[in-house]
């Protein structure tokens, strides 16, 4: 067992129900553990100490991917996405797409997260904020009613990589530096042609090099690749000091997303990330001597690249309509509800009836009482809705 998951952590990981012996869940509402059998809670350790940053070439040992007790991974037919469950715990509709059609996967779990942020918005209170939602969308079609309806609304851990490196980046450039040639021109001035003279500037460039270092800490990385960046945006932020040492505990009665973009593949977007700071950088630096700068090759050294996985909640409902999949995002620690609606022709339609059933009912009132002008002008303010 490495650094991973000490002994007092994994002493707390066999855990079950002191009054029945079942398998309790994590209970956002009184943030404790709860049995779903004889509703006995009971206490999980919350251990807010800074979360441990592995060596990024310990991603292959064994150690790190052992999440503290037996679990197995779910692909969705439908979409693609990989869940990673419980042993015992079944899977019944996707969280990403809503199909039905979710298998057993032989793929491995993948990395264990190191710190967790637990679910702190309840099921009901998810659910009545996605009831919430879509009563602002009149025209969004009746599945996605029903689904809100039926509270189809999963609670899924949503991966996160984030990645420390110490940079150093050797860089060639051009150093500009400014001079300014007196010239002279014909310009008009009070109907003459007068001679002007005036500062033209030019640049003179000269080969430069140098070296410039920075420390990150923390460069986040999404690992999931389902949802939509933009949704996702709507719903944040999460408020990170809430963050958690990972217990499976706080998995209990929740899935998580297995990350669709591994620990390498990360990497190499927080590296891309963290060399493009480095560039501006390299101009920085330049221009601490010159007037302009060009960087034309650059290098860079990455030590001591630490990473670690953290998992954010997320309530996610998601529905196919039209062959398209829309997604409603509930943010599991704030509640911050968003999402996509498709419209439905249908109701649009409906709706455009109706009214013109009012506008002849009131045409008809109008006729017969030669005085509707009050009555048109109380429809045009309900048309305008
Ligand atoms: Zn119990
Ligand atoms: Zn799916």
């Amino acid at each position: 067992m490495s650094e991973f998951l000490d002994a007092k952590r994994r002493a707390a990981l066999t855990f079950s129900c002191p009054g029945c012996g079942g398998r309790p869940v994590w209970d956002p509402a009184s943030r404790q553990m709860k049995c779903p059998f004889c509703g006995t809670s009971s206490a999980i350790e919350m251990d807010q100490t800074p979360p441990v940053e592995y060596p990024i070439e310990q991603a292959g040992d064994a150690s790190a991917q052992d999440w503290g007790e037996a679990k197995r991974v779910v692909r969705c037919e439908g979409c693609g996405a990989q869940t990673i469950l419980g042993k015992e715990e079944t899977a019944t509709l996707c969280p990403f797409c809503g199909s039905p059609h979710v298998l057993e996967d032989q793929s491995a779990v993948g990395i264990a997260p190191e710190s967790v942020l637990p679910f702190a918005v309840p099921k009901e209170k998810a659910v009545s904020g996605f009831r919430a939602w879509l009563k602002g969308k009149p025209f969004a079609p009746g599945k996605a009613k029903k689904m809100a309806a039926l509270g189809e609304i999963a609670g899924v851990y949503l991966p996160h990589w984030t990645y420390d490196s110490d940079t150093v980046s050797d860089y060639t450039g051009q150093a500009g530096h400014w001079y300014y040639v007196t010239k002279t021109r014909t310009v008009m001035r009070d109907g003459k042609q007068v001679q002007e003279q005036y500062e033209e500037r030019h640049t003179r460039w000269e080969p430069t090099a140098g070296t410039v270092s920075r420390k990150f800490d923390d460069v986040v990385v999404a690992g999931s690749e389902r949802l939509p960046e933009g949704l996702l945006q709507r719903v944040q932020p999460y408020n990170m000091n809430e963050l958690c040492r990972y217990q499976p505990g706080f998995l209990s009665g929740f899935t998580a997303e297995k990350a669709a973009v591994d620990v390498h593949k990360g990497w190499d977007r927080a590296r891309n990330r963290i060399e493009a700071t480095m560039k501006e950088l390299a101009v920085r630096d330049i221009l601490t001597h010159a007037d302009e700068a060009q960087v034309t090759s650059i290098s860079s050294k990455h030590r001591k690249v630490k990473y670690k996985l953290t998992l954010l909640p997320m309530w996610l409902s998601s529905f196919t309509w039209k062959e398209k999949t829309y997604h409603v995002l509930v943010n599991g620690q704030s509640g911050k509800c968003g999402g996509e609606a498709p419209v439905s022709p249908w109701r649009v339609a409906a709706l455009v009836l109706a009214i013109l059933a009012v506008l002849g009912v009131a045409y008809y009132f109008f006729m017969i009482s030669g005085d509707g002008g009050e009555m048109l002008d109380g429809l045009s303010v309900m048309v305008g809705y």
